[in-house]
């Protein structure tokens, strides 16, 4: 924030709440922190895009915040809060870009983030959960015999079962995969959220953005 009104004594884990981020089509196009929100709020940048009853509400800040008071009243649990000088601000779960019209890209980037957030830190192989930093990425046709990094080639493994493989394919190795992988549809990361019950608002922005992308062959 540009102002000393809000972040006084700012609750650490509610800046840093996840916030949908839409663009001026209603259509999802990132995952952004309350604090960077909130910025993009006051900036008028960004308005709250609220679910209420099966419709979207839209606030700027202030109307937003007088919106606050009242839930904060009444539905307390409905929100993270942000203590501010003079009152207490609801972390919103969607903001919507106001002059932002580009649409979302529809493929994926792969990168490790977002490749072990698809398989959930499993490993493909033996199906069981790591830490990031125990997993290695392994291509199931091997680059040795042609295989590319795509998303459809390449899955989260243990270093025991990485080994194991070596440069095989699965089958050679007598190694079945858990699940075939697939391309993404969204960023793993956004569809994670929105399986939980907290970020359930999100999940309408994503099916939305699934009627709207473009069809390509
Ligand atoms: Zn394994």
């Amino acid at each position: 924030m540009t102002t000393a009104a809000v972040a006084v004594a700012p609750v650490p884990s509610a800046l840093n709440a996840s916030v949908l981020v839409l663009n001026r089509l209603f259509m999802a196009v990132r995952v952004v922190r309350a604090r960077d929100a909130f910025r993009l709020l006051w900036k008028e940048t960004a308005e709250v895009v609220s679910v209420e009853d099966e419709t979207y509400n839209c606030y700027n800040f202030s109307s937003w915040a007088e919106v606050s008071e009242h839930r904060r009243r009444f539905q307390p649990d409905l929100h993270e809060w942000v203590r501010t000088v003079r009152f207490d601000i609801a972390v919103p779960r969607v903001i919507r870009l106001i002059a932002y019209d580009r649409v979302p890209r529809t493929r994926v980037r792969l990168n490790r983030r977002n490749l072990f957030a698809r398989d959930e830190n499993r490993c493909q192989y033996c199906g069981r959960k790591f830490k990031s930093s125990d997993l290695s990425i392994d291509h199931v046709l091997p680059r040795s015999r042609g295989g590319h990094t795509v998303w459809t080639n390449v899955v989260c493994a243990c270093l025991k079962c990485n080994v194991k493989k070596g440069g095989r394919t699965p089958k050679q190795a007598h190694m079945r995969l858990v699940r075939k992988p697939k391309q993404p549809r969204f960023s793993p990361v956004i569809t994670i959220h929105a399986g939980s019950p907290r970020y359930r608002s999100w999940k309408q922005f994503l099916d939305a953005a699934y009627w709207h992308v473009e069809l390509r062959d």
